[in-house]
């Protein structure tokens, strides 16, 4: 790459908010581009258009009609919509209903969809298929966790003759190695690769398929999302039994901590808020948690009292078994908790019975609601993230910026982002513990508590957490540090 000429990168992902979003890949996948572009990156990005896109009201235009996509010996078409991100950055949607036009964008509460593999192997090669109609030379494709790491695997085998993607550099970014796109071994021979892939070396694991390893091995760079967890995922406790292949990358596996979106996440102008704060002015935080306990219908004495909340994907990694044990002593020391979330039905349903025991105190609401998810972050003293594992998590550093400290396992990007309150140096953002374990969690949560009752201490450490910056500019250089690298290496 010559010096003033910019990094085309396209983005290729299952999830980029406001479209589409499960959780924060979609977060990271509209901020990333955002921070990217003045950088001097053009970015471009993929996402397949599902229903949920499809009802948003987008002003979409159809820019590819009848696209042949051939994978292996099926050539499925498939119809380009183009939107935009920002009026500079493109969203190339691809539309095949018989795969995309569902109810949710991987599964229903019963299970993930039977043809998940065959989904996104299809939209992996329509990436590939768009790029050549458009006739573009990218000089990255970033790709996002399992559902498009067979780009990197098709880039070096099937297309490695193509001189469109000579140059053509791949990332496979993982945002969470608890989901590798494990699937069936009938399912190899409609996924369009060379059958000496489906081997110990490419992508077998255990006599099944394993879309994430296949991405791992032939990426030309691996990436995840914390320091911390780069290091994490390299051992037996948190590698899902990708560890070894992991370490075979160790030297040029590393982790950059997601960034959060400031336009978007700031109590000074966001507009889910009854009323707008800052630091310098917390009034209006106390006016959103009075809002959030009138919307909840929790009792008004728990405006004096400590109110803890979460926004959660309800799924074994957050947490939920272990916040469920602690309850009744939150209760009992007379704390109020809000939870939003949803996801698997045996935690739903735990929660909920929670909550009826206590409705003066607690509520839980089973849904996905983008602005209950911003009262919460303004109106709650403290937050809940007690997960077993954490890549980088969002939710801390947005409860950081709200002023709402957060209570967290010190893993992952968790232990990256918030540093233990030290109460006689009044110096802190937030409450870790370490053992995954009920009276370790309860522990956190009595020190925050404690903290809280003392209205000048608690008053200085959400200024300092409010203070803390993690907006998306300095890991965006880091990503553009690592493209220009990428490219350089011809
Ligand atoms: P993960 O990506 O593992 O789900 P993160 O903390 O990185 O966890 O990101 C979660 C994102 O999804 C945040 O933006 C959070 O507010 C949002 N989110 C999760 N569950 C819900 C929900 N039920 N309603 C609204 N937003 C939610």
């Amino acid at each position: 790459m010559s010096a003033g000429k910019t990094t085309k990168v396209l983005f290729a992902s299952s999830e980029i908010a406001p479209f589409a979003k499960t959780g924060g890949l979609a977060d990271v996948c509209e901020a990333l581009p955002k921070a990217l572009l003045p950088l001097g990156v053009t970015p471009t990005l993929c996402l397949p258009l599902y229903r949920i896109v499809k009802e948003g009201g987008w002003d979409l235009e159809v820019v590819i009609e009848d696209l042949p996509v051939q994978v292996g010996d099926d050539e499925i078409q498939a119809d380009i919509h183009r939107g935009w991100l920002t009026k500079e950055i493109p969203v190339f949607f691809v539309q095949r209903d018989e795969f995309f036009d569902r109810t949710s964008l991987y599964g229903t509460p019963k299970g993930d969809y039977f043809d998940n593999a065959q989904r996104f192997a299809f939209f992996s090669y329509a990436v590939f298929a768009l790029s050549k109609t458009l006739d573009q030379r990218w000089d990255v494709i970033h790709c996002h966790d399992w559902q498009t790491a067979l780009i990197p695997v098709y880039l070096k085998t099937v297309l490695s003759d193509d001189p469109l993607f000579a140059k053509t550099k791949t990332i496979l970014t993982i945002h969470n190695l608890g989901y590798q796109g494990i699937f069936p071994a009938e399912t190899f021979p409609r996924l369009g690769l060379p059958s000496q892939l489906f081997s110990v070396e490419g992508l077998e694991f255990w006599g099944k398929v394993n879309f994430l390893k296949g991405g791992i091995d032939f990426a030309d760079q691996v990436t995840t999302v914390s320091p911390t967890y780069a290091g994490e995922i390299q051992t037996p406790e948190f590698g899902n039994g990708l560890e070894g292949v992991l370490k075979t990358k160790a030297s040029s596996l590393i982790g950059i901590l997601d960034g959060v979106d400031y336009s978007v996440w700031s109590p000074e102008n966001d507009p889910h808020l009854a009323a707008h704060y800052s630091s310098d002015d917390l009034s209006g935080k106390r006016a959103c948690k009075e809002d959030l306990l009138k919307r909840c219908q929790l009792s008004h004495d728990l405006l004096e009292r400590p109110l803890l909340g979460m926004v959660s994907r309800l799924a074994g990694q957050k947490g939920v078994d272990i916040i469920c044990e602690v309850v009744d002593k939150v209760m009992a020391a007379g704390a109020g908790l809000v939870i939003l979330g949803s996801g698997e039905k045996r935690y739903e349903r735990l929660l909920v019975q929670m909550a009826r025991k206590y409705p003066q105190q607690m509520i839980v609401r089973i849904a996905f609601d983008e602005s209950l998810a911003h009262q919460i972050e303004a109106g709650c003293d403290i937050y809940l993230m007690p997960s077993l594992y954490e890549p980088c998590g969002l939710n801390q550093m947005y409860s950081l910026r709200y002023g709402t400290l957060p209570v967290v396992r010190r893993t992952g990007g968790l232990a990256d982002t918030v540093v233990e309150v030290n109460p006689k140096k009044r110096k802190g953002t937030g409450f870790q513990f370490i053992d995954y374990h009920p009276d370790a969690l309860w522990k956190a949560i009595d020190k925050a508590v404690q903290c809280f009752a003392n209205r000048e201490l608690w008053q200085q450490l959400i200024q300092q957490a409010m203070a803390q910056d993690f907006s998306w500019s300095r890991s965006a250089g880091e990503y553009l540090r690592l493209y220009q690298r990428l490219t350089k290496r011809g």
